[in-house]
């Protein structure tokens, strides 16, 4: 086997040589270098990526995807880095989808979990304990107006499973609207939310109504927020009884390909939702917790305040934990039945993310997303400049997108190029998220720990990979 990684490992290098000459007999600037980590990966002895591919492929489901030609086998992170088999680092600009908040292991959260884990990992919420208490208060302190019950479930899915049961179950209506571009979960439920043809099962969707979203890039309306809220108004007085059960949205969509919403239309949309019977549900996934930089969560970039907010990813930093948090009101309708969760808020979940919230704290992490966030769109819009390909830069704090086009005018979306760059970004060490319908949109969403350099190294490697195509 060793032999076997050792050769495994020179076709690798000498692929990376040789991808690297041809890079350069387009540019005349040799390829950018990672910004230098005092870290030293432990050997890995465990399988090598292609048997473990064979493993998956003959026990998982053919419905899991991969990213990359040869796909990585990463057996090690630090931080904002990641090593693979061989030992060879990388820059973490996904975060293991928008997860990892704090940072690969951070040190605060692995004690936490630990500690606990040596105490007692499990009974359920049939006995008291005090880190789901002690954690929901934290939880709740973060929110603005009337959002103090806290519900842990143990994924997004899961969360915004539970927010439309709860926007049913108050209003006492069914109709649900969501955005056009938006990702909500894989349930059978949620995946009726979701806007994606991608992601979604020919199964009946509900009752839901998908409006036209209000994208400033590609959307009809531009950034006219009120031409877009009315399209909500039509669905309402057109589509449903009159009356509707809520409405859900991501505030930056994250799988849609990091779409912000156009200025000033949830705060549109949430008085028309509330006249009609409905509740606001924030699905605060990817877009809270610090990450967008200005506020600690996203829907406060619009400056509304929901009724249902649901989050999981960062909570966690890569633990399997999940939140609604709501009024007293609503979740006053969900006493008439029993509302339970074997896993929610479990000891060790509930440890490591009271750690989360802590390590965010201490370590300024929103202002630092702030600043490391804006310097880095500074640079990609200068690389805009440069690069045709590159239509538009979009984002806030540390969730970036970067959408590519072989048409500025008719905004073709690239799909070839993205996937050729997604390739050549990883050979020189970055790994980026791609999303958008048709994959056309880099995702930019690193562990918050995320540093200039970083960024630079980033823009950098792409402009590289631009030039050498
Ligand atoms: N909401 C949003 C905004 C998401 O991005 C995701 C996952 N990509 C989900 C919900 C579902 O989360 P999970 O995969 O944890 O079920």
């Amino acid at each position: 086997m060793f032999l076997q990684r050792n050769l495994l490992k020179r076709s690798f290098e000498s692929k990376e040589r040789f991808g690297w000459l041809v890079c350069r007999r387009f540019s005349s600037v040799s390829a950018p270098k990672l910004p230098p980590f005092d870290y030293e990966p432990k050997p890995y002895k465990g399988l090598l990526g292609d048997e473990i591919l064979q493993k998956r492929k003959k026990f998982l489901g053919p419905s899991l995807f991969y990213y990359y030609q040869k796909p990585l086998n990463i057996v090690e992170g630090k931080m904002q880095y990641l090593f693979d088999e061989n030992g060879k680092r990388y820059l973490d600009a996904f975060a293991g989808i928008v997860t990892v908040s704090c940072g690969h292991c951070h040190p605060d959260v692995v004690n936490a979990v630990m500690e606990q884990t040596k105490l007692l990992q499990h009974t359920t919420t049939i006995y008291l304990h005090h880190a789901i208490a002690e954690f929901a208060e934290a939880l709740a302190s973060k929110m603005p107006g009337n959002l103090k019950v806290v519900y842990f479930v143990n994924s997004g899915t899961e969360a915004n499973e539970l927010a439309m049961l709860m926007a049913r179950l108050y209003s006492g209506n069914l109709g649900m609207i969501a955005l056009r571009n938006a990702y909500h979960g894989g349930s059978a439920g949620t995946i009726g939310l979701t806007a994606l043809n991608t992601w979604k099962y020919a199964i009946p969707q509900g009752e839901i109504h998908h409006v036209v979203n209000p994208d400033p890039y590609r959307g009809v309306f531009g950034s006219d927020a009120a031409r877009y809220a009315k399209d909500v108004q039509d669905h309402i007085d057109y589509g449903s009884p009159g009356k509707v059960a809520g409405f859900i949205a991501e505030t930056i969509q994250g799988v849609g390909g990091a779409v912000e919403l156009a200025p000033g239309y949830l705060k549109l949309v949430y008085d028309i939702v509330r006249k009609a019977g409905g509740v606001c549900i924030a699905d605060e996934v990817q877009s809270g917790f610090g990450r967008t930089g200005s506020h600690y969560w996203g829907f406060e970039t619009q400056g509304v305040i929901p009724d249902i907010v649901t989050m999981a990813k960062g909570i966690g930093n890569g633990l399997p934990l999940g939140a609604v948090v709501t009024t007293p009101e609503i979740a006053q309708v969900m006493a008439q039945k029993i509302q339970f969760n074997t896993f929610g808020g479990n000891p060790v979940c509930s440890s490591g993310g009271l750690a989360v919230l802590n390590v965010i704290d201490k370590e300024k992490r929103q202002m630092h997303c702030a600043d490391v966030g804006s310097h880095l769109i500074e640079r990609l819009r200068g690389l805009q400049q440069k690069h045709e390909i590159i239509g538009d830069v979009r984002g806030r704090g540390l969730m970036v997108g970067i959408e590519l086009v072989t048409d500025r005018k008719e905004k073709t979306p690239a799909k070839a190029e993205t996937a050729v760059l997604f390739e050549k970004l990883k050979d020189l060490g970055v790994l980026v998220g791609k999303g958008g319908l048709h994959g056309n949109v880099f995702r930019i969403k690193p562990p918050m720990c995320f540093t200039k350099d970083d960024a630079d190294f980033l823009v950098d490697a792409l402009d590289y990979a631009i030039s050498g195509m």
